[in-house]
């Protein structure tokens, strides 16, 4: 199968030919539809993230077609679509339990410990980690499975602050960002909805999916969101660029009793005292989401509440994508369709 390698940071992404693998009796092997080009990716080429081992086959937003299926899977069968659930746990620690497997402590994430899906094929280790997508396009699935699922959590991480007369302002209109409008609007339609973003061209887009405000970064984030709020401030911010510029704009922007939802993991800094944020402002970050939260986000998507602005590119394009992803050129997703 073709499959792409990232070696070394520094080095460009290399496409490869590598043996199908073998199918274990618990495993399914998943014809990859579509994989998008996550920001975190970037994080990973980048040397700011690590992974567990060299080589590796990047891509953690993955769905196909099932094309093998291990000796005692009766769950799925070939030829069924399926979204593919990343946030692979260990399974049996108390967080994995309760369902919550994207805060295991010992996860094992395709495209991070273990070969993820920017090739043709995914071995995945247990149908557990498969939803059927029961006629939904597997190409429009893939990016459900992160930049859906993600904000998805985060927006429900706010809800309680959300409702008629609030307002919830997203920083960061990508791949992430663009999803937690439309989220956003179908959870919570009365909520006004403030975008930031640094490219006019996202804020744009941003108006297009319903944002009632837009605000450029590069101007006074905080002082326009509280003119667009009766100088109260949001009543949530979610930050998914999280740098230290993002998380100053966030506290700027978030008022007394509000929420700040973390996202972005670009690595900065939030100053952190009684007098540093609004009194009794709750900050907390989100990560993925969890197996229930998404099938929720299928049945979104199902439903046509919410629809990714996808690009598609095939494997051979990957080293171009990171580029332009870099330069904050891709509107929506970009899906590699191998
Ligand atoms: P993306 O590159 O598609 O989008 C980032 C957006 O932020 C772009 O529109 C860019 O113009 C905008 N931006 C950059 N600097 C800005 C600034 N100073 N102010 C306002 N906007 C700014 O990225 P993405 O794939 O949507 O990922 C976003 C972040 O979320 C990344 O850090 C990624 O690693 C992270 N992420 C976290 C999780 C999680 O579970 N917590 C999951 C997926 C991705
Ligand atoms: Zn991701
Ligand atoms: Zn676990």
């Amino acid at each position: 199968m073709k499959a792409t390698r990232f070696i070394e940071v520094g080095q460009p992404i290399q496409l490869v030919d590598l043996p199908d693998p073998e199918v274990g009796p618990t495993e399914v092997l998943v014809r990859i539809s579509g994989a998008g080009v996550c920001h975190s990716d970037l994080h990973v080429i980048d040397g700011e993230v690590g992974v567990r081992q060299k080589p590796i086959t990047l891509g953690h937003e993955n769905a196909g077609i099932v094309e093998r299926v291990g000796s005692l899977v009766t769950e799925v069968k070939p030829g069924d679509g399926v979204a593919v659930f990343g946030a692979w746990g260990c399974g049996v620690c108390a967080l994995c339990e309760q369902g919550e497997e994207n805060l295991c402590q010992k996860p094992i994430y395709p495209g991070v410990m273990v070969d993820g899906g920017w090739a043709e094929k995914l071995l995945v280790p247990h149908p557990r980690n498969l939803v059927k997508l029961n006629g939904l396009d597997p190409v429009i699935a893939a990016p459900l499975t992160d930049a859906a699922l993600t904000p998805y959590r985060a927006v429900r991480k706010a809800l309680s602050r959300l409702g008629p007369g609030r307002t919830l302002a997203i920083i960061g209109v990508g791949g992430l960002g663009h999803m937690a409008l439309q989220i956003a609007r179908a959870l919570t339609p009365a909520t006004q909805l403030i975008a930031i973003d640094v490219s006019d061209a996202k804020l744009a887009m941003a108006k297009e999916l319903g944002a009632d405000h837009c605000i450029n970064a590069q101007t006074e984030v905080g002082a326009a969101v509280k003119a667009a709020t009766g100088g109260a401030g949001a009543d949530a911010v979610i930050d998914f660029v999280g740098n230290d510029a993002t998380l100053a704009n966030a506290v700027a922007s978030v008022a007394i009793a509000g929420k700040l939802v973390v996202v972005g993991i670009a690595g900065g800094t939030l100053p952190f005292s009684f007098w540093k944020i609004p009194l009794e402002c709750e900050v907390t970050t989100s990560i993925w989401g969890n197996r229930r939260e998404l099938k929720d986000v299928l049945e979104l998507a199902r439903r046509g509440l919410i629809a990714p602005h996808i690009e598609r590119q095939p494997l051979s394009a990957i080293n171009e994508v990171i580029a332009r992803l870099h330069a904050g050129d891709v509107r929506g997703r970009v899906v590699l369709t191998p």
